[in-house]
């Protein structure tokens, strides 16, 4: 089974990472304190959400996966594909990629139909946890990612496991033409097999994409959750879905010490 339960919080973990080198989940929607429509373990900010119940949603968490809450490192997501290194002390960039190999850190993202990307080297001993969706797409978030490792820590991206969390599946997720024409702009004609149509429209294959582009930077072990965002809402937030009106669900990686 890839969730674990943990008092009232239900957390997905992969299989590729395990619990002696890695700390890492990611949270479902369960446990937590939020009322509808955040109900109920949201964590992001900015939603209408609480402010004081965000934090004790996020304290829970940390609590359940035995991190310390000051080991919370997390970025303002802004939909690129900018990365910034996580060291101490804490300052908030706007980024959608964090690195570090400090265990002390734990890094912290908030998603709702999105790609959760988690990335390991057990040779540099380093992590990258990113968030992509179709913009961090075309700015290639999952080649930036491995380059931040490979810049940074001077990671092989051949040593690099992968492993691509809960989104929205390209059944739900239905795009404009012009997304389309971006992402052929940016990323080439061989993104065609990621474009399915379906009624007439176009739906985008948000793990497709992330597993040719992670192909394409050097990375061959990828770990794929399967999980639909927007057909699980039991489990999941999922903007799509529920339009707009949801909450954020948590995703953490940290080394362990
Ligand atoms: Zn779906």
């Amino acid at each position: 089974m890839p969730f674990r339960q943990v008092g009232d919080l239900r957390i997905f973990e992969f299989k590729s990472f395990s619990s002696e080198v890695l700390t890492h989940g990611i949270v479902t929607r369960n446990g937590g304190f939020s009322s509808s429509p955040w109900n109920s373990l949201n964590v992001g900010g900015g939603l209408g959400d609480s402010e004081k119940i965000v934090e004790k949603n996020i304290r829970r968490i940390f609590d359940a996966l035995g991190r310390a809450i000051v080991s919370k490192y997390d970025v303002w997501q802004i939909h690129s594909a900018r990365f910034h290194v996580a060291e101490l002390p804490y300052e908030q960039h706007r980024a959608d990629i964090l690195v570090t190999d400090n265990p002390e850190l734990t890094l912290f993202m908030r998603y709702a139909d999105c790609v959760p990307i988690m990335l390991y080297d057990p040779q540099a001993q380093a992590i990258a946890l990113a968030h992509a969706g179709w913009r961090g797409i075309v700015e290639n978030v999952p080649a930036v990612a491995v380059q931040a490792l490979t810049s940074t820590y001077g990671s092989n991206p051949a040593n690099i496991i992968a492993a691509l969390g809960p989104a929205i599946c390209k059944e739900c997720y239905p795009v404009g033409v012009e997304v389309v024409d971006q992402l052929k702009q940016a990323l080439g004609s061989d993104t065609t097999h990621t474009i399915v149509r379906r009624n007439g429209n176009p739906h985008l294959d948000l793990w497709s994409l992330c597993e040719m582009l992670l192909h394409r930077a050097g990375v061959n072990s990828i770990e794929s959750a399967s999980i639909c965002t927007a057909t699980n809402l039991d489990d999941w937030f999922s903007h799509r879905a529920e339009k707009g009106k949801t909450g954020r669900f948590a995703a953490l990686l940290g080394l362990v010490g």
